[in-house]
């Protein structure tokens, strides 16, 4: 495959969010001198020397120039990204919102968000001369590292907890080379494999540290950015795991704005699950993080009791932009997903669900304008979920009834 870029990378290196050092754009995991996150910085002049009409291809790697690669031969894509963004007429109605989107991550090829940041992490692999990745999982970065990774032919080291859905365990078991699955929770294993990480020759490829995995994340904003004619929405709903996607969309909607693409950036709104929400605790009680345990929760990706650095870095961008938060419990993030599908037909999974769920809150509580544009992330497929049988009796193929049912049907209002 080929991929025409005016500039394949504008990336310049990785600087230390928390001493200000700098350094080249190599593999290291967090600052040498501080032990700070690093994140990855740009030649914004270069940048801005594009027009997003340079932009080529129908992949994430339209967006190369604004993304850390700079070698197009580790490329690697199964076909992610310009997902659709699709109006919500019928559920905007009945929230009482005039320009609701939904940007809908299920037809990434493994059917969640995590594609964007895999081909990046692979990418960066490939770049930096690794054999092996590893990554912890509740089952969809497993399953789209261990994709991505076989596609690139490397070893990966899929951590997954024993309790992930069925449908992403099969998955995973068929796309890693080396799948383990560990009882307890995420932040049971996290620690433990952070060391483990220094010492082995293989790439992390999990959202904690990992520098060049966040960065194809934000390829949601330029696509979101691109979708509704060249313009940032006012409001962006994304959920709250990590934090990765929430912080990347937040880096690429100011770098469109500071380099003169986008005439604002969204007032971002981080949704979490109730079961996991310190982030939106923090916001609301104005103190810092306190991370919880986690018991279980049905949006299995949003189950992140602690999310350390990243989580401050997305709290500091919810105090400093105004931005909202709100959580939502079980029982509502599957009521959103019935409306979602009942009333536009489209089948997110669960955890995808939450940012709809929470934003539907914040339009209780009258924290939103009802006429601005509102963009709202479901970031999975509802496909690869596991739910309770369909309570419904079969009935036998008799004419005459089926006759009766289908007219009952059309009578009703
Ligand atoms: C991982 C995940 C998220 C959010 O994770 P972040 O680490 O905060 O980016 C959201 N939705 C789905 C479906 C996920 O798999
Ligand atoms: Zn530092």
């Amino acid at each position: 495959m080929q991929w025409y870029t005016p500039v394949p990378t504008a990336a310049t290196g990785l600087s230390c969010r928390g001493c200000g050092g700098t350094y080249p754009r190599t593999y290291m995991l967090d600052c040498p001198a501080c032990h700070s996150l690093l994140q990855v910085e740009y030649d914004l002049e270069a940048l801005a020397a594009l027009r997003p009409g340079d932009l080529r291809g129908d992949t994430l790697w339209r967006y190369a120039p604004f993304l850390p690669i700079g070698d197009p031969r580790h490329f690697i894509s199964l076909g992610e990204g310009l997902t659709p963004l699709l109006r919500l007429p019928r559920l905007g109605q009945r929230l009482g919102l005039r320009h609701l989107y939904l940007k809908f991550e299920g037809t990434n090829p493994t059917g969640t968000v995590k594609d964007r940041s895999t081909a990046t992490a692979i990418a960066a692999a490939q770049e930096f001369g690794f054999n092996a990745v590893a990554v912890v999982s509740t089952g969809n970065a497993g399953s789209s590292i261990a994709a991505y990774g076989a596609r690139a032919g490397l070893k990966t080291f899929v951590f997954c907890y024993a309790r992930a859905a069925q449908p992403k365990m099969h998955h995973m078991a068929a796309c890693a080379s080396h799948l383990i699955l560990y009882r307890g929770g995420y932040d049971d294993l996290i620690r433990i494999y952070d060391r483990l990480m220094e010492e082995m020759p293989i790439f992390e490829a999990g959202a904690s540290r990992s520098t060049y995995k966040m960065e194809g994340k934000k390829t949601i904003a330029y696509e979101t950015f691109e979708q509704l004619g060249n313009q940032a929405p006012d409001y962006f709903v994304a959920p709250v795991a990590v934090g990765e996607t929430f912080i990347a969309a937040w880096r690429a909607f100011n770098e469109l704005f500071a380099i003169g693409w986008a005439g604002k950036v969204p007032t971002m709104v981080a949704a979490q699950s109730s079961e996991a929400n310190p982030i939106v605790e923090a916001l609301r009680d104005g103190g810092p993080i306190r991370p919880r345990p986690i018991g279980y929760t049905i949006a299995e990706g949003t189950a992140v009791g602690n999310p350390e650095r990243k989580g401050e870095w997305a709290l500091q961008i919810l105090r400093e932009g105004k931005g909202l938060a709100a959580d939502a419990s079980d029982p509502e993030v599957l009521e959103a997903q019935a409306l979602l599908a009942r009333t536009e037909g489209m089948w997110a999974g669960p955890t995808g669900c939450v940012p709809l769920a929470a934003l539907r809150k914040l339009v209780t509580q009258q924290a939103l304008d009802p006429d601005a544009v509102i963009v709202c992330v479901a970031s999975e497929s509802g496909l690869k979920g596991e739910y309770a049988p369909v309570e419904r009796e079969a009935i036998e193929p008799d004419e005459a009834h089926l006759r009766a049912i289908l007219r009952e049907g059309l009578a009703a209002g």
